[in-house]
């Protein structure tokens, strides 16, 4: 049993997308194990997408994040890492397979729609970025 972290971005929660997008998580057999809305600050913004920091659409990224409020889950299943990837699609909308997040919902590459975790370490890292162990059923 894996766990992932998946953000639904602002442009998600402000086109009130948020029913939807959870739906197509357990349509697809993941558990959410954890939820919250919260808007994130810069500081929070900043440190975690810091890997991106020398990247030139980095301060987009971060005006991006910290516009509205966004929903994090902690996602629970078999292969949740690597399923959750294919449930959003590709980065760039425009080349994202047809049924996923990004391919229904997303604008642009900046406005993704949603984030998920790219690995079983960093899922790890950014589930603990938000939630407490005993917040995780
Ligand atoms: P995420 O980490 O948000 O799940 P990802 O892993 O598919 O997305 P990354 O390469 O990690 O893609 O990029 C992180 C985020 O930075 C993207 O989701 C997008 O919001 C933004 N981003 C990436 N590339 C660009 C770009 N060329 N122009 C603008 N924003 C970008
Ligand atoms: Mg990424």
């Amino acid at each position: 049993m894996e766990r992932t972290l998946s953000i639904i971005k602002p442009d998600g929660v402000e086109r009130n997308l948020i029913g939807q997008i959870v739906s197509k998580f357990e349509e697809n057999g993941l558990n959410i194990a954890a939820m919250k809305k919260v808007r994130l600050s810069k500081h929070q913004a900043e440190a975690f997408y810091a890997v991106h920091k020398e990247r030139p659409f980095f301060g987009e990224l971060v005006d991006f994040m910290t516009r509205s409020p966004v929903v994090v889950m902690c996602l629970k299943g078999e292969g949740a890492v690597a399923k959750n990837r294919e449930i959003m699609g590709a980065t760039n909308p425009e080349e994202a397979a047809d049924g996923t997040i990004r391919k229904l919902f997303a604008k642009s590459i900046g406005e993704n729609t949603v984030h998920g975790s790219d690995a079983l370490e960093t899922a790890k890292e950014e589930v603990a970025f938000f939630f407490a162990e005993s917040e995780i059923y």
